[in-house]
């Protein structure tokens, strides 16, 4: 993925979707975008959204989630906004595949989504304390990594020309750690994984500590 920048864009992707909405509009396709973590961002960062574009809400659809924003995380409670056509065939098809999340949950989401949003900014810090722990662990080591604006997950490119399999088996193997390869995510992930900051800072610690022994 030479000349792909790992600088975090400011610019939140808004060209993309730009570009995505004008193919969609030239093509007579639906756009869908998944805006799972469209909360979880930092530094003063906002994630855009699709249906900013100019045009967008005739062939976009946006899909949000309680999973990260509320750590309802598998209990598969999300929303859908956009284009009133593609609304009107997900609810057409919705009702005839099944017949709604049970309905706790979607009490659960109400409460979420109505209630006190107080518990966003605890959650946010610990992730994007965590970020850095691990960002400025990695730099230590000789990689160079800026601070992504969102998401909880940093991503890192591999050592010594390794695949993304081949580095993730060996931090596996080396090291005990679990990472994604990048090519999980597509072909263009390819020389990249992914780490995910979900778990306990002492934890992360010891990841990193082990990574270092693993690579030495
Ligand atoms: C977590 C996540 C979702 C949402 O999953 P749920 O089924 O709502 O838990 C959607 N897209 C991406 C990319 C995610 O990471």
């Amino acid at each position: 993925m030479a000349g792909v920048s790992l600088e975090p864009d400011r610019r939140g992707g808004r060209p993309v979707f730009e570009a995505a909405v004008a193919l969609a509009r030239d093509h007579g396709f639906l756009l869908a975008h998944d805006a799972a973590y469209s909360e979880i961002t930092f530094d003063g960062f906002v994630a855009p959204s699709v249906l900013e574009i100019p045009g967008a809400r005739d062939v976009a659809v946006e899909i949000g989630s309680a999973s990260k924003t509320y750590n309802m995380t598998g209990w598969r409670i999300g929303w859908a906004v956009g284009s009133a056509d593609a609304i009107k065939a997900l609810a057409t098809l919705k009702t005839n595949l099944d017949s709604g999340i049970f309905n706790a949950v979607q009490r659960g989401a109400i409460a979420a989504l109505t209630g006190p949003q107080d518990h966003l900014a605890p959650l946010l810090d610990a992730y994007r304390r965590r970020r850095d722990l691990f960002v400025s662990a990695l730099n230590d080591l000789g990689w160079d990594l800026k601070a992504p604006l969102g998401s909880f997950y940093v991503w890192f490119p591999t050592r010594g020309g390794a695949s993304s399999a081949d580095f993730a088996d060996l931090l596996l193997e080396r090291a005990g750690v679990v990472v994604t390869p990048g090519t999980g995510y597509g072909a263009n992930g390819e020389g990249y994984v992914r780490a995910s900051m979900t778990i306990a800072d002492d934890r992360l610690e010891e990841a990193v500590a082990r990574i270092r022994d693993a690579l030495e």
